[in-house]
């Protein structure tokens, strides 16, 4: 496994850091002090830069090129917005970020904003997530206490105001364009990109929109340099990723989940490994890469690394950080059924392939999982897999398929037994009495 020794954020609840007191004794705050008196805007978008820190929700994109882009727009106001709203409920990253380590958050999301040149940042969770609402709560008051935040922070010319934000709207209150639609208070509707926030973002200025684990990074790279980062992870992604581990737990039905600190390019295997999980032909189906728009794969690919660019020549992705083991008697039909029906709830509803293509796999699946399919469904759901990620606006369509095209693409055998009229596990039931009937939807 690649070098896990420098442990750049929190994964273990022993090493809790959610006072300021806590933290500045671990050498918080150090990062901050030094870029306000050492260094430009632009030497620390230069170091994020050198770092090599890509984004943490999901896609991967360079963090220091968004830094660069807002940096670079024409004088006006200007905003940083702190995404911790984990959009899969089950992920733990965020809401571990903000229990055991928020001023870690805190000082990622000033940092930022000097690189920037922003005055006014948001911090964006889940309203649910009580404990981290009231420690991130806490750590604002220390912070601003202690002349970390607010007017003259440190002692220097720079002042920044953090609002932290709860809201409570499903898988896609994480998506990017939605939370600052949330934030400016209109109703959850994902946005035409471009403009990008970086240009027009909330109240159309230029806005930094970055991930919480993504901004967490920050304190250690300038307190420490570029290598810090550098030293840990693969060569396409420096640094680790939180990711939330789920297995079934020990009563039917349930699972349980578990954090941990994964270095970019470490395989499957050894991520379950990691978190104690097992997975063997005798117990495991299959895992499941990327939350609940991840695809899923057989043991077979365990060897494959744990990074962007792999994972989604597999079929699946980084998404929400979530590795998930399937329990062996899993039927892959009834699975992608499931999924293709959470994901028809949870769309926003604003382009046509998304809000009704995703219910059509639903109701397609639900028709072969009944013993009602034909082969012409596999040929209309591989249609799908298609049009729905190509006519989507934004992520969650893009990424609404790769359950139902991993399930169709290493468990075609699932698929063809359904045909046949029986389930290969032994575990379906019919869940409709006659074929979905397309014009009914339209
Ligand atoms: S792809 Fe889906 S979630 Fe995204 S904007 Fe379109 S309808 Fe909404």
């Amino acid at each position: 496994m690649p070098d896990t020794s420098t442990s750049l954020l929190v994964a273990d609840s022993n090493a809790a850091l959610t006072s300021y007191a806590a933290y500045t004794q671990q050498g918080g705050y150090q990062a901050l002090r030094k870029a306000l008196s050492q260094m430009s805007p632009s030497e620390v978008i230069a170091e994020v830069g050198a770092a090599g820190l890509r984004g943490r929700g999901g896609s991967g994109v360079a963090a220091a090129s968004k830094m660069a882009r807002v940096a670079s727009a024409q004088d006006g106001q200007r905003y940083v917005v702190c995404n911790a709203y984990d959009a899969d409920p089950r992920s733990l990253a965020a809401q571990a970020l903000l229990e055991r380590n928020p001023h870690a958050v805190l000082e990622g999301i000033i940092l930022a904003a000097y690189a920037v040149g922003a005055t006014e940042a948001f911090l964006y969770l889940r309203s649910s997530r009580e404990q981290a609402a009231a420690t991130v709560q806490t750590a604002l008051r220390e912070a601003q206490e202690q002349g970390a935040l607010g007017g003259a922070i440190f002692g220097s010319r720079f002042s920044l105001a953090i609002t932290a934000v709860g809201v409570e709207r499903g898988f896609m209150g994480g998506e990017e364009s939605s939370m600052l639609e949330i934030i400016k208070g209109r109703p959850m509707k994902a946005q035409q990109r471009p403009p990008y926030p970086s240009e027009a973002g909330l109240y159309a200025q230029p806005t930094l929109a970055q991930n919480a684990e993504t901004l967490a990074n920050l304190h250690a790279i300038i307190a420490r340099g570029a290598q810090a980062l550098k030293a840990i992870g693969s060569q396409a992604s420096s640094g680790a990723k939180l990711v939330t581990v789920i297995t079934p737990g020990a009563t039917p039905g349930t699972t349980v989940g578990r954090l941990i600190e994964l270095p970019f390019g470490a395989t499957l295997a050894q991520a379950l490994r990691a978190a104690n999980a097992e997975a063997s032909e005798a117990t495991t189906r299959a895992v499941v890469v990327g939350g609940m728009e991840g695809g899923a794969l057989p043991l077979a690919q365990l060897s494959v690394p744990f990074d962007f660019e792999t994972l989604q020549d597999a079929g699946a992705i980084v998404g929400s950080s979530i590795i998930e083991t399937l329990p062996a008697s899993t039927c892959m039909v009834h699975w992608a059924m499931e999924r293709a029906a959470y994901l028809s709830q949870e769309t926003c509803g604003k382009c046509v392939p998304c809000r009704v293509g995703v219910k059509r796999v639903a109701g397609l699946l639900e028709g072969i999982e009944s013993g009602l399919g034909s082969k012409n469904d596999l040929a209309v759901l591989t249609e799908f897999a298609q049009y729905i990620p190509d006519g989507s606006l934004c992520g969650f369509g893009v990424n609404a398929t790769h359950p139902l095209v991993t399930a169709m693409q290493y468990f075609a055998d699932d698929f063809n037994a359904h045909l046949e009229g029986r389930c290969p596990t032994g575990t379906c039931a019919p869940v409709r009495a006659h074929r979905y009937a397309l014009k009914h939807v339209l």
